[in-house]
Formats: C-alpha cells, sequence, structure tokens
C-alpha cells in the first residue's frame, strides 16, 4: 500500500493518524457474554450494547482498545439493533418510525443507493486520497443543495451489495486511498447498510462519517465506536434559518448534542460553509459554540464555496455569492475566537 501521502499529523487527528500508520485499528471486537436466542428484545440488546461501549475506551488513555475477535462481536450487535430499527425507522431526528422494508420515510431512501465512488482529490488534505462513496437520498431539503442531483433523488443510482462493495474499498485501500468516506445525499439513511458493509472490511482503514449530523441519539450511539473520524457540516446558527432554508425542526439541538457525542467518540474535522448574508445569525454563533464547547484545539474547515443553486433564487438572503469580505471576516472572527487548527 502507498502511505507516502499521508500529511503531517494535526495533533487533535491522533486516532486517524494511528490508523494510518497501524497502530491502532479502526473499530473494536470485543466478547460479548452474548444474551439467550429468547432474550434478545431490542431492550436487552441496547443493555448490552451500552455495557461494551463503556469498555470500549481504555479509562486512564482514552485509547480504542486493541480489537479482540470473537464469534459475536460488538459489530455484528450493533447491526442486529439497526435491523429493529429500521423496521420502524428512527435513524435521523425525523423518526418517522416506519418500516423501511416496506415504506419510505422522509429522505426517501428505502434500499441503499451509490451515485458513485471514486478516490476523492478534493477533501481536506490529511483525508485525500478520500475513498468517497455518495449514496442517494437526504435527511435534509436545502433550498440551495449543491448535490441536488443525488440527494433529492433517494431511487437513483444503483444498488451494489455489501460484500461486493466491502470488496471495492479493500481495493481502493490497497491501491493507496487513506480512508473510506461515507457522504451523500447524507450517510444516515444508510446506517443498516454501511455497518453492514464495514463489517465485511479486511484492510484496516479510517472509517469517515461525513454528514449534516441530524442523526437520532440511537444512530450516534450504533456510531460510537465504529467511526474514526467525524467530517461534520455545521451549517445554521439558529433553528429559523434551518427551518425555512433547510426544512429541518430542532436543528441547533440536535446538531450540537452530537457535536458533543462525536467529540467524545472519535477524532472530529468540522465544515462551516458561510452564506451570504448569514455571519451574525449562523458563522458566529456555531464558532461561538464550538470555541466554549469543544474548545480551540479542534480541526475547522470554514469554506466559501457556496453557489446560489436551484430554489436560492426565491431567498433574497442566499441569492448571490458570497461576498470576499465576509467569508475573511468569518476568518477574522475564528482566529480572534482563538482557533488552533483552521483548515
Ligand atoms: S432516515 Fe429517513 S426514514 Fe429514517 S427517520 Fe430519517 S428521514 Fe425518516
Amino acid at each position: 500500500m502507498n502511505r507516502t501521502n499521508i500529511q503531517k499529523p494535526i495533533e487533535s487527528l491522533n486516532h486517524y493518524f494511528a490508523i494510518l500508520k497501524g497502530i491502532e485499528y479502526s473499530f473494536s471486537y470485543k466478547s460479548l457474554n452474548t444474551p439467550a436466542k429468547a432474550q434478545k428484545t431490542l431492550k436487552n440488546m441496547w443493555i448490552e450494547h451500552d455495557k461494551i461501549s463503556r469498555k470500549t475506551k481504555n479509562e486512564s488513555t482514552g485509547e480504542l482498545e486493541k480489537p479482540v475477535e470473537t464469534s459475536f462481536s460488538y459489530l455484528d450487535l450493533k447491526i442486529e439493533i439497526a435491523e429493529e430499527l429500521f423496521t420502524r425507522c428512527i435513524f435521523c431526528e425525523r423518526r418517522c418510525e416506519i418500516n423501511r422494508n416496506k415504506e419510505i420515510g422522509y429522505c426517501g431512501v428505502q434500499n441503499s443507493k451509490i451515485a458513485s465512488e471514486f478516490l476523492h482529490m478534493g477533501e481536506e488534505r490529511v483525508l485525500v486520497p478520500s475513498h468517497t462513496i455518495f449514496f442517494t437520498g437526504c435527511t435534509f431539503n436545502c433550498v440551495y443543495c449543491q448535490n441536488m442531483d443525488i440527494s433529492r433523488n433517494p431511487r437513483e443510482g444503483i444498488f451494489i451489495k455489501p460484500n461486493v462493495l466491502a470488496n471495492i474499498i479493500d481495493e481502493k485501500r490497497e491501491s493507496g486511498s487513506l480512508n473510506v468516506n461515507f457522504v451523500g445525499g447524507d450517510p444516515c439513511p444508510h446506517l443498516l447498510y454501511i455497518l453492514k458493509t464495514i463489517r465485511l472490511l479486511k484492510e484496516n482503514i479510517p472509517i469517515v462519517w461525513n454528514s449534516n449530523f441530524y442523526m437520532s441519539k440511537e444512530a450516534m450511539c450504533l456510531l460510537d465506536g465504529v467511526i474514526d473520524l467525524y467530517l461534520t457540516d455545521f451549517k445554521y446558527g439558529s433553528n429559523e434559518c434551518a427551518l425555512r432554508l433547510s426544512e429541518i425542526p430542532d436543528y441547533w439541538d440536535v446538531v450540537t448534542r452530537n457535536h458533543k457525542m462525536a467529540f467524545e467518540a472519535g477524532d472530529m474535522i468540522i465544515r462551516h460553509l458561510v452564506l451570504p448574508n448569514h455571519l451574525k445569525c449562523c458563522t458566529f454563533p456555531v464558532l461561538d459554540w464550538i470555541r466554549k464547547n469543544l474548545g480551540v484545539n479542534v480541526v475547522i474547515n470554514i469554506m466559501a464555496q457556496y453557489r446560489p443553486l436551484y430554489g436560492a433564487v426565491n431567498h433574497y438572503d442566499i441569492s448571490r455569492h458570497l461576498y470576499k469580505e465576509e467569508y475573511l471576516k468569518a476568518i477574522r472572527y475564528a482566529q480572534k475566537l482563538g482557533f488552533k487548527n483552521l483548515i
């Protein structure tokens, strides 16, 4: 495997770089006192899951422990729980509670379809080449979505069996990918499929969850111990903006809770796309919250590439490109707050 592309480590991404160097494992197989078949209710499985998740990290160092292979693994348990949740879907905080085997919820996703997968050279430098897998469908409905062709067409794309995708991921790893990067649309509706795929991987590879961060608390618990690096899209500083521009209820509460959970669970890079006219309501509050709750060492990518696509023309505030001065104000604000890892 070609590892010459590995970037200089950023201290806040220690776990990610340790996996790249083969020092740590991507996720932890843990021995289970397997509950008897008859006791496998969802409630009992959560109880077992919580017991194991408490043991997953070394208590003194906080590092993931070396995996122990067993016939019944932590990941298997997570998949069984996800299978149950799939039948009354609460993967994201829309909580449609529909049986995904028969019905379609807000995201429109039933079976997981893949729009494309390739070695992405346009992600953050520490991630490239990143084996990026674009799923169709999304839990948001952003009027300006830059990936509208796949986010709003959940039936497009092709279904690939998890074992086939796992082989593709292994092959890309062998040929030099630094990570596998699950994105969309959004990966959340595909949680069960993604867990099944990860179970079949042979290569030890950092797993990146590239998401709008509207997962349910239950989904966050299932991701804990599986995801190595959370690549978050922290868009809005106000519920009003989130509801008006992306049709998202309770955005702030959900996304801040999930950032706190992810920060505890793995490494993190936070993306923030600066929107025109949204410095005071969104950019500044988002940066203030990160500073207060996650500290100054968190890795942040403040992005300027907003384009007024699709329905953006119907919203006076976002119907133009970002001014250079707006972007510079965002950067200066972040610098003033003392962030040490602006990338
Ligand atoms: S993932 Fe889709 S079906 Fe499931 S709760 Fe969210 S929007 Fe509804």
